[in-house]
Parts: C-alpha cells; sequence; structure tokens
C-alpha cells in the first residue's frame, strides 16, 4: 500500500496554521508544520502587547493545529527534487508545499549614515518579531522617565504605535516620507483624516527622509533631509513589510489566482505572497486574509492532489482593524488604494476595479464596512449601478428625441 501524499507546510504563523488547520482532520494526506528552530510559534500581531503594555510572550502563543509540528529553520527548497532542507541539515520530500513564511520589516534604507551602528545599540528598531517587542518594552521602561520615540513611517503599525505611546504620555514625533502618512496602507481618504489627527497631537514631520542617525549621550539623534535634528530615546522604524521566504525565493513568491507559484505543486499564503490576477497585481499583510489565504491554498493543494474539489479563484474578502487616537480604523478585502468617499452619514470609502467593489475602509463604520466582506467582488457599487441606470435613461431620452421618425 502507498502511504498518502506529504504535504508541507513552511511557516507556522497565520497562514501556515490556517492550512494546516484545514488538512488536520484528514487521512488521506500527511502534513508537516515547519517553524523556526527554537522558536514558539506566536501571533504577530499581538506583540504590541508586549512592547507597549504588560502582555507576556505566554499570552501571545499561538494555538496549534492537531499535526506533527518541527521546529527547524527552513534553508532552501530543491523544487526539482522536491525536498526542502532545514537548518539540523534534515531533508524532507513533499508531494505538495504551502510557503507561508511570512514577511520581514522594512529596515532603514542603507544610505541612511549610521543607520546600522544605532540599530546594533538598540536605539533603532522595528516592531515585528517578539525580540523587537521585548527590546522596545525595556527602552520605553528602562528611562525612569516617559520616553521620547521617534517613529519613521505612516502605515498602521506607526499610526497605532505613534496613538498608544501618546495615550502611556511619552513623547512622540512622526516623521513620514509620504505628504501625507499612510496613503498607501489606508487610502487617500482614511490617510487625510489621520494626518489630520496626528498634526493635533504632537510634532509630524511630512514628506521628509532621514538621512543620519547617531547615538549621543543625549540619545538617538535623527536628521532629517531638512537638516532638522530629533532627540529621541528610541527611533522606532515602521516603514512597512517586505515578503521573507527561503531560497530560492528570497524575496517571496508571485502566486496566480488558485495560490499556485511558478514551481510544481508549490502553492504560498500571506504576507509571503505576491498575487497576480484578475485584481492585478496585490500583497495583503493582514492576519486574517493571511489565514483565509492559507486555508485556501491547502484547499487547492488537495485539489490538485485529487483529493479535493476546486475551490475556485481567492479573493480577498477578510476584515482588519486598527484603534488610532479612540477611532476605529476598519478595513474589508482589497484596499489601499485611492478609493471613492461614498456619500452618507458615515466615513465610508469603496476601493474599485472596473466599476466592482473590491474593497472597502471605514472610520468608526466597522458595521457598514464588514457587512461589505461578502459582496465584495461580485456586487456591483449601488451608487454606481444608479448612476449607470439614470445615464441608461438620459441617453435613451435623447436618442429618441434625436431619432428621426421612420416613414411609413
Ligand atoms: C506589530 C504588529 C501588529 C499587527 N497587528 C495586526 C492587526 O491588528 N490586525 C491584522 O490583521 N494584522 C496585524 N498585523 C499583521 C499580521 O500579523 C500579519 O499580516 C500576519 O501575521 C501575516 O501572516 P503570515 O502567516 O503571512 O505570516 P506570519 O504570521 O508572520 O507567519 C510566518 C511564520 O513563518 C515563520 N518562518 C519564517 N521564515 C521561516 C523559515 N525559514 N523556516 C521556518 N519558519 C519560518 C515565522 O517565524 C512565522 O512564524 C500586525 C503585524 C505586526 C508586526
Amino acid at each position: 500500500m502507498t502511504s498518502p501524499p506529504q504535504i508541507l507546510i513552511l511557516g507556522a504563523g497565520a497562514a501556515g496554521t490556517a492550512a494546516a488547520r484545514v488538512l488536520a482532520p484528514r487521512d488521506d494526506v500527511r502534513v508537516t508544520l515547519l517553524g523556526p528552530t527554537g522558536e514558539t510559534p506566536y501571533s504577530r500581531m499581538l506583540i504590541k502587547g508586549i512592547a507597549f503594555g504588560p502582555a507576556s510572550p505566554e499570552a501571545i502563543k499561538l494555538p496549534l493545529p492537531d499535526v506533527p509540528i518541527s521546529s527547524d529553520s527552513v534553508v532552501a527548497v530543491a523544487t526539482t527534487a522536491r525536498e526542502v532542507e532545514l537548518a539540523s541539515g534534515t531533508r524532507l520530500s513533499y508531494d505538495a508545499l504551502v510557503v507561508a513564511t511570512g514577511s520581514r520589516a522594512r529596515a532603514l534604507p542603507v544610505d541612511v549614515v549610521g543607520g546600522l551602528t544605532a540599530a546594533t545599540a538598540g536605539r533603532v528598531s522595528a516592531l515585528h518579531t517578539l525580540d523587537d517587542a521585548r527590546r522596545i518594552r525595556e527602552l520605553l521602561t528602562g528611562q525612569g522617565r516617559r520616553a521620547r520615540v521617534a517613529i519613521y513611517g505612516g502605515g498602521i503599525i506607526a499610526a497605532e504605535a505613534a496613538s498608544i505611546l501618546r495615550d502611556e504620555g511619552h513623547s512622540v514625533v512622526l516623521i513620514s516620507r509620504s505628504a501625507i502618512p499612510g496613503i498607501g496602507a489606508f487610502g487617500v481618504h482614511v490617510a487625510e483624516r489621520m494626518a489630520a489627527e496626528h498634526s493635533s497631537r504632537g510634532t509630524i514631520h511630512v514628506g521628509r527622509t532621514v538621512q543620519r542617525v547617531d547615538v549621543t549621550d543625549a540619545g538617538v539623534v535623527t536628521t532629517l533631509d531638512t537638516a532638522s535634528q530629533v532627540v529621541a530615546d528610541l527611533l522606532l522604524v515602521a516603514l512597512g513589510t517586505t515578503p521573507a521566504a527561503p531560497a530560492p525565493w528570497i524575496d517571496g513568491l508571485d502566486v496566480d489566482d488558485r495560490l499556485r507559484a511558478d514551481a510544481p505543486d508549490v502553492y504560498a499564503a500571506g504576507g509571503v505572497a505576491t498575487h497576480h490576477d484578475a485584481l492585478g497585481t496585490w500583497r495583503i499583510d493582514h492576519w486574517q486574509d493571511a489565514s483565509a489565504q492559507g486555508a485556501h491554498a491547502a484547499e487547492v493543494a488537495l485539489h490538485d492532489l485529487g483529493l479535493g474539489g476546486d475551490p475556485g479563484p481567492y479573493r480577498p474578502r477578510s476584515p482588519f482593524m486598527a484603534m488610532v487616537y479612540g477611532r476605529t480604523i476598519a478595513g474589508v478585502g482589497l484596499t489601499g488604494d485611492g478609493g471613492r468617499l461614498v456619500a452618507g452619514d458615515e466615513f465610508v470609502v469603496h476601493h474599485e476595479r472596473q466599476g466592482t467593489v473590491v474593497g472597502v475602509t471605514g472610520i468608526d463604520a466597522v458595521g457598514t464596512v464588514y457587512r461589505w466582506g461578502q459582496r465584495l467582488h461580485t456586487v456591483e457599487d449601488a451608487t454606481d449601478e444608479i448612476t449607470r441606470l439614470v445615464h441608461r435613461h438620459e441617453s435613451a431620452t435623447t436618442q429618441e428625441a434625436s431619432c428621426p421618425v421612420s416613414p411609413h
């Protein structure tokens, strides 16, 4: 009797554990989940609670599905041999491979003078790993006074961090490369509102880049392109994420609408995956969407192994939320482009592709935004539809009026 096909899942985060959860109850496949050497899988989004609050690493442990789990970092994948090489030297073969290794935080650009030295001194940090969170906590609590934090970035992590730190009485200076901080993450309408909230609460430098970082007795001194300087205890770098994967896909994997990569029987899901499909080229690095992608990739793998039906193309519908200055920013689906502010009592923005709503964001409008989740990608925007009907009626009336009456 031949043994059931082996499915390897690389990465025990949102996408990897969701894929494993789909496969765990089945007895027609063997499944192994691989995480980094020495790491207990944790929820990345909850590390905020460690950096800025009293949470313990125990509290952010990820509930794990009932499949064999190995803490042995994946070093490389040999796609022709269908083998995965682990840090311990072990090689595992696969019939299907789900890559769910997530992303890494963008570091300070290499041309920032002194950036590396300041990072080594622990004065420059991202907030992406448990170690980052512990380092930030130590710095915030170790001052014997409220801390001074410079934040470089304007996206969700930057906005949430600025909000939490200010609430706790720390002094925050926000430095944003973009003229409207967070425009890439929230879209222009939400970002403009957030920029106003930031400005009303403290110092903000917009459209500025960091040129130089020096660690001095006074703290970490960040020099901007205007030559003005910000002195702080910590420079938090929040410039977004890029996909992270083992060789040969160091910069992540491109996938089609079934989450298939361009190597046989390889799938990718979550922050590691860049999608190319009817929606264009896109990538989403949110917890619930990564989970949904992981589950979908597992279903496609089962289908390709002849063990399940075709789940169809992946379409992002999952929600995300951020609390910033007491306001709730909520989103579903594919957001981040300009979007269109919808007239009405609530602050709601529709993000569209060719007239179809593919994402919705809003401020303090969670119910309305989340209700869109299942209607995305299929329902034409109602306001567009009304506009179209009115136009059709008007042009029909105009045509009737201008059409010569046929002689009888
Ligand atoms: C501070 C912070 C706050 C956030 N808050 C929110 C939020 O409120 N809401 C939200 O929706 N999203 C939030 N996110 C984003 C969310 O955490 C990510 O989008 C989500 O974790 C992506 O899931 P993933 O499975 O792609 O990657 P991850 O969850 O990062 O999982 C990837 C896993 O792969 C492992 N791995 C990587 N390389 C290897 C290797 N070579 N071998 C073995 N294992 C490997 C990693 O250690 C990790 O366990 C936040 C992120 C951060 C950093």
